[in-house]
C-alpha cells in the first residue's frame, strides 16, 4: 500500500524529478505555520474582509490589506514575496492555475507536517503533536554528519515541539524553541533577546513564544555564527487563525514577509552567503475556506487543509516566478531537494519522496 503510494507520487511528480541541480552551499528554511495558499496568492480574503459580524477588526483589514484585485492585495500583504521572489525565485501552489502543492501525509496538522518537510517521509505513524522524539532522521541531521556541515546546522522555532520533531538528543542539532534561552557566549543583543522573550506577553498560553522573539534570536545567531543550514520556524499565523483573529493573522503574515526580506538582504550582502545560499519558504499545512469559519481550522476533517504552497529563491532556483504549470508536488519533496541543492543525496533509513527540480534543469 505504502509502496504503491510512493510509486504513484514518484510518477505524478516525474515532471519535477531531476538529478541535476545548480549548487548552493547554504540553505535557509523559513516556515509560517498554517498560512493558507489563498492569502499567499490572493491576499486578504474578500469574505473575511467584509464580514461585518466578525469579532476581529474587519475595518483594520480593509484599511491595511484590501485592494480591488488579488494581484494588488497579495502585494500589499507580502511585498517581498511579490517583488523579489516573484522576480528572481519561484512560487508553487496557485491552484487557480492547476499548480498543486500538498501535504502527502493525511493528517494536516503541525508535527506530521514538519516531519514531512524535514524527513521527506509522510510517515503515517507520525500522527500526534505530542512531544515524542522523532524516530525519522531529518535532512539537517543527515547533512550534519558530513564534515562541512558538522556543527553548522541549527533549528530555531516558536513552538516548543521542534526539539522533538528534530529529535534534538539524537540529532545533536542546536535547537532553540519555545521559551528557551540561547546559551554559550552571547552578544549584548542576544542577552537582551533572551530576556525580552519572557517579558513579552505570553499570548498563546502554551509553550509557544511570539515570532518576534524567535526571529531576532535566530537572526542574531545567524549573523554571529554563520550556520550553513538554518531553520526559522514561525508560528504566529496559526495561533491567530485558531483564535479567529483575521486581522492579527494577516499582520503576522506581513511581518513574516518583512523578516524574510531582512534575511534575504543579509544573505545577499554577506560574503560566504551571497549568491551561495538558497532560501526555501513554506508551511506545515493549509486551512479551510472562509465560509463557516473553516479558515480557522485544519486537520483531516477540513477538506482543504492539505493544500499548501512553497517559495524559493537562490542560485539553485530558476526565476520562474509564480508557477502556472499544471503540476502536483508535495511538501515531502523538500527534504531531498535541500540535499540535492547542496550536491548531496538524502539517503536515510526510511523512504524519501523525490527532490523537486527548482533549477529547471
Ligand atoms: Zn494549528
Amino acid at each position: 500500500m505504502l509502496q504503491r503510494f510512493f510509486l504513484s507520487v514518484l510518477f505524478s511528480c516525474s515532471f519535477f524529478f531531476s538529478f541535476s541541480q545548480a549548487k548552493s552551499e547554504n540553505i535557509v528554511v523559513v516556515t509560517m505555520d498554517g498560512l493558507r495558499w489563498q492569502e499567499i496568492f490572493g491576499g486578504a480574503d474578500s469574505l473575511l474582509t467584509y464580514d461585518t459580524t466578525a469579532k476581529y477588526s474587519y475595518k483594520y483589514v480593509q484599511k491595511h490589506f484590501w485592494s480591488s484585485t488579488a494581484l494588488e492585495r497579495r502585494k500589499k500583504l507580502m511585498p517581498f514575496f511579490w517583488s523579489e521572489i516573484a522576480d528572481k525565485g519561484v512560487l508553487l501552489g496557485n491552484r487557480n492555475y492547476g499548480n498543486y502543492f500538498n501535504n502527502a501525509n493525511p493528517y494536516w496538522f503541525s508535527y506530521p507536517g514538519y516531519n514531512e518537510i524535514f524527513t521527506g517521509y509522510p510517515d503515517t505513524a507520525v500522527n500526534s503533536n505530542d512531544k515524542i522524539p522523532n524516530k525519522n532522521e531529518n535532512v539537517f541531521e543527515y547533512l550534519s554528519k558530513f564534515p562541512e556541515f558538522k556543527g553548522k546546522a541549527v533549528v530555531f522555532g516558536s513552538w516548543d515541539v521542534f526539539a522533538s520533531i528534530f529529535n534534538e538528543k539524537r540529532s545533536g542539532l542546536l535547537v532553540n524553541d519555545g521559551f528557551r534561552d540561547l546559551t554559550g557566549a552571547l552578544t549584548e543583543k542576544q542577552k537582551v533577546f533572551n530576556e525580552l522573550q519572557h517579558e513579552a506577553p505570553d499570548l498563546f498560553h502554551g509553550g509557544e513564544r511570539l515570532d518576534v522573539a524567535t526571529f531576532h534570536i535566530a537572526f542574531e545567531y545567524m549573523k554571529t555564527h554563520k550556520p550553513r543550514l538554518i531553520f526559522f520556524g514561525l508560528g504566529d499565523t496559526d495561533e491567530f487563525a485558531h483564535a479567529g483573529m483575521y486581522d492579527y493573522y494577516l499582520d503576522a503574515a506581513q511581518k513574516s514577509d518583512a523578516w524574510i526580506r531582512q534575511i534575504w538582504e543579509y544573505i545577499q550582502s554577506t560574503p560566504g552567503y551571497k549568491d551561495r545560499t538558497t532560501l526555501i519558504i513554506t508551511t506545515d499545512h493549509g486551512r479551510g475556506l472562509a465560509a463557516g469559519s473553516n479558515w480557522r481550522h485544519h486537520g483531516s476533517k477540513i477538506a482543504e487543509a492539505g493544500e499548501m504552497w512553497m517559495a524559493a529563491i537562490g542560485p539553485s532556483v530558476k526565476a520562474e516566478g509564480e508557477s502556472k504549470q499544471k503540476a502536483q508536488a508535495y511538501q515531502g519533496q523538500i527534504a531531498a531537494t535541500i540535499a540535492a541543492i547542496l550536491g548531496k543525496e538524502f539517503k536515510p533509513a526510511h523512504p524519501v519522496l523525490p527532490a523537486l527540480s527548482l533549477s529547471g534543469k
